[in-house]
């Protein structure tokens, strides 16, 4: 008898330690102390190397960075319990990055997103990009800023860690006119945040259009569909689209369509609709109009929930435009780093930005930058889960 009761007492303090211990690695995963690490992430056929850069934040998120292409390669965030999970797609070696990848976590410019058939025209000169999407330009071209290496400088401030990447980009590189150096400082504050600050300059008349491009998933990379998230976007309109996916120039109210996303919608719910604009983009691959005061400052933008996990991503931005892609041409092709391969709808971009083509759309707010003038924006992503009531 005594020897029962003496082994439930047992039970019962083991148990109490191993929730004890359960519960602080939870809180260990959701404060650490804060830090920068370096490790080589592979070797380019030239010879160059690449490195992986580690952000620690001091509120539990971990971000890793590569020096090839600016690419967030992983972004660790706590769930509602603290428990980590890796929750951007993307690739555990370098040679996928450089051979197949969609812009997973991709620093993506000179111009993010499309330019029509490749062209624009600037003080009555054409300019000629690489056509590397059907007719049009996508994402800077056959050689993009996703596919430089870039120099890295570690960045402390106070609590904050960050990375200043940089890179300069040739006059000519790309069809692009102006030698332009770019800039872009990632910071992770104790409070989750990850935020991102674009500088460029250049030597001729040009125009320039950055974001990152990450796909997230916040069940956690190579969990399976995005379709049960919930998304709101801070837009009443958005830019409908050509089959080529080239804004016709029209805002278009989102009132009354599976656009509207003024509420949180699961983004499931309506993808499969027999909406023109959501059938030419099988699924969504839209710009929205972000809906911004009279100030150039930080809006919030979007706003992702992922109810299984409790993990929540808001983002911020001074852009004008987010472009929202559901992931629609994941086509089990990729597999990430959990070893499962990548489906439609396996992960999302939310990429902001300036309205695509504007470069040829004189009602479009203005991507042209001009010898003098630096090219200034920033987004932030913030990390957050909040716990059940
Ligand atoms: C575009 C998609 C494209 C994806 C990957 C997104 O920014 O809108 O159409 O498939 O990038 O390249």
């Amino acid at each position: 008898m005594h020897f029962v009761r003496s082994t439930t007492f047992v039970r019962v303090v083991a148990l109490c330690v191993a929730c004890g211990v359960l519960m602080a690695s939870a809180a260990a995963a959701s404060a650490q102390t804060p830090g920068i690490s370096k490790a080589r992430f592979g070797t380019l056929e030239g010879g160059q190397t690449v490195d992986r850069y580690t952000l620690r934040g001091a509120g539990g998120v971990r971000v890793g960075i590569l020096t090839y292409g600016g690419i967030v390669q992983s972004i660790q965030a706590p769930d509602r319990r603290g428990r980590l999970a890796n929750v951007t797609l993307g690739f555990d070696n370098l040679e996928d990055y450089v051979t197949r990848n969609p812009y997973f976590g991709t620093i993506t410019g000179r111009y993010a997103n499309r330019i029509a058939k490749g062209r624009f025209t600037l003080e009555g000169q054409e300019y000629k990009l690489a056509t590397n999407n059907g007719p049009n330009s996508l994402h800077g071209g056959e050689r993009g800023f996703d596919k430089r290496v870039w120099d890295a400088e570690e960045v402390r401030q106070g609590r904050t860690v960050g990375l200043r990447l940089t890179y300069t980009s040739a006059d000519g590189e790309e069809g692009y006119p102006g030698r332009m150096p770019v800039s872009v400082l990632f910071t992770l504050s104790p409070s989750n945040q990850l935020r991102f600050d674009y500088e460029a300059t250049t030597d001729k008349t040009t125009v320039v259009n950055l974001t990152n491009h990450s796909y997230f998933n916040l069940a956690g990379e190579g969990k399976g569909t995005i379709l049960n998230h919930q998304l709101q976007l801070n837009a009443d309109r958005f830019t409908p689209v050509d089959p080529t996916l080239i804004p016709t120039g029209r805002l278009q109210r989102v009132a009354g369509t599976p656009m509207d996303f003024r509420r949180a919608h699961r983004i499931g719910a309506r993808i499969r609709q027999n909406f023109g604009q959501l059938v030419i983009g099988q699924g969504y691959d839209h710009n929205w109009v972000l809906n911004r005061g009279s100030g150039g400052g930080l809006v919030r933008a979007a706003r992702l929930r992922d109810p299984s996990s409790g993990r929540v991503l808001t983002i911020s931005t001074t852009e004008p435009g987010i472009q929202f892609y559901s992931g629609n041409f994941l086509a089990g092709t990729l597999v990430g780093p959990g070893k499962q391969a990548y489906r439609q709808g396996d992960g999302l971009a939310l990429e902001t930005q300036h309205y695509p083509d504007s470069p040829n759309q004189p009602n479009f707010p203005s991507t042209v930058l001009r010898p003098g003038e630096t090219y200034r924006t920033s987004t932030v992503y913030a990390f957050s889960a909040p716990r059940r009531r």
